[in-house]
């Protein structure tokens, strides 16, 4: 086994770290953990390491807005123009089950999950007399999909002082979560299941044996009976023949606010532009539609021309009078193919593909962990 010698390892280290286990998984996102806890879910006695770049989580489960969100009107009208129908419900379902399955393994308290609902904010008549109309019927099949009732209704009041607007409608059944603590405690929960997790430790590539997976890392060779790549936006730089692209994403949050209106989880213009509050503030992120080709990368950098356009966004609609200062900026690294559905397949006999989780990764992280367990026999 090859060590890198700057590292130091120990007999300790080699005996109970740097050994041969049952499932390597790559990356320590929400599908990565979530994948690990439900392999020793089927069975305690596998070995399991999460290997993981970066010195945290470090793409898009760390970096989101915290939406618990399953689609809004103007999501789901769009959608059945361009996706087949029966496609469209079964994301929801996984969307649906998925949030599900992440509060039940957690508990609302362990991730701060807060029902306030899910909005959606028009700046034109015409597109918000559209979705209105969608209504009746995105409720029936609503219904008949996750048995939910009467799931969108129209906001008759503007009680969040936005400007600008023409209308709002409400998903009743979303809620919000704080995402920080979330992957504490999934991370917690994998912790005490007994996964190992290895932090400043790439994957730099692998190579599939007769039986087995060799893995090479920056920190040591290691050895798997299986493998699971669940890097996401970074899917590429292992193999790039795979249609997941990175989609960078922008965000905002403001210092606290005296007496903020917002409460519940926003979105707006075809849900390229979020936003929420969250501990008095309000965060605001979006903007990739100002520009595609340039947010389409694996740098953590801030577009400014995004940045100006969130802040006047932030002036104009939805906090026009209220004094208000931005605290911080970050971007998150989601991955986005030409299709809306995650990748979950075998790549090869012992090797798991879960990735591609575009917008969704928070509500259908749970779902997809679990399908690439299942994979794994
Ligand atoms: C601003 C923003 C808003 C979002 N809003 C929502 C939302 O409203 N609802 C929703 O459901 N989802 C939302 N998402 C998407 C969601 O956050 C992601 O889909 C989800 O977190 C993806 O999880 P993941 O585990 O697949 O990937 P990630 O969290 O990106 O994890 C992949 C990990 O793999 C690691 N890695 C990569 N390459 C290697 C390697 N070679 N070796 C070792 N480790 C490696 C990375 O460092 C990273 O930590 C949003 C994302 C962002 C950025």
């Amino acid at each position: 086994m090859y060590i890198n010698k700057d590292f130091n390892h120990s007999y300790w280290e080699k005996k109970h770290l740097f050994k041969h286990y049952d499932v390597v998984v790559v990356g320590a996102g929400i599908v990565g953990l979530s994948t690990a806890i439900s392999i020793k879910e089927k069975d305690q006695k596998r070995s399991v390491l999460i290997i993981e770049q970066g010195s945290t989580a470090n793409g898009a489960s760390t970096k989101n807005a915290g939406f618990a969100c399953f689609g809004s009107v103007g999501e789901l009208c769009d959608d059945l123009k361009t996706m087949p129908e029966d496609l469209v419900w079964e994301t929801v379902q996984m969307r649906y089950k998925g949030l599900k399955k992440l509060r039940k393994r957690l508990g609302d308290k362990h991730m701060n999950y807060l029902p306030y609902g899910g909005y959606e904010v028009f700046k034109a008549a015409l597109e918000l007399e559209k979705c209105s109309e969608q209504i009746t019927y995105l409720n029936k099949r609503l219904k008949q999909n996750i048995g939910l009732k009467n799931c969108f209704v129209p906001v008759k009041k503007n009680n969040f002082g936005f400007q600008h607007i023409k209308g709002i409608l409400k998903n009743q059944f979303e809620g919000q979560i704080d995402t920080g603590l979330m992957m504490q405690n999934l991370a917690h929960l994998a912790h005490q299941m007994g996964v190992q997790m290895l932090f400043n430790c790439g994957l730099k590539n692998f190579e599939q044996l007769k039986t087995g997976v060799q893995l090479h890392t920056n920190l040591a060779n290691l050895a798997a009976h299986k493998l699971v790549i669940a890097t996401n936006g970074f899917a590429k730089q292992l193999l790039p023949q795979l249609d997941v692209e990175p989609a960078r994403a922008q965000v905002l949050i403001t210092k606290k606010i005296e007496g903020l209106k917002l409460k519940g989880s926003f979105h707006f213009d075809k849900g390229y532009y979020y936003f929420r509050n969250i501990d008095g503030r309000v965060l605001l992120g979006g903007g990739r539609n100002m520009d595609f080709k340039k947010e389409n990368t694996l740098a953590f950098d801030l577009n400014q021309n995004i940045q100006k356009a969130l802040d006047q966004l932030l002036k104009t609609m939805i906090l026009p009078n209220t004094k208000h200062e931005v605290d911080y900026r970050w971007t998150g690294i989601m991955g986005v193919g030409k299709e809306k559905k995650p990748i979950v397949k075998l790549h090869s006999k012992d090797v798991v593909l879960a990735v591609r989780m575009g917008g969704m990764g928070v509500a259908i992280g749970s779902m997809v962990g679990e399908a690439a367990a299942k994979l794994i026999d």
